[in-house]
């Protein structure tokens, strides 16, 4: 019982994880659709180094 709960939680929290992951993703991939200096092929510019840090970041579990 104690450890259902706990497991649910955990369950709970690693999918809020996956979502935060996934806007932070989104974010950067709308960017580099819409952004002139991302686009295709070229170096990511300052936004989109920033927003894939922030994604980055959504990945890095404790
Ligand atoms: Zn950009």
């Amino acid at each position: 019982m104690r450890g259902e709960a706990r497991s649910r939680i955990e369950r709970m929290a690693a999918n809020a994880r996956h979502a935060a992951s996934q806007r932070a993703y989104n974010a950067y991939a709308d960017h580099w659709e819409a952004c002139e200096t991302c686009n295709g092929l070229g170096p990511r510019c300052a936004d989109a180094e920033a927003l894939w840090q922030a994604y980055k970041a959504t990945t890095a579990f404790p």
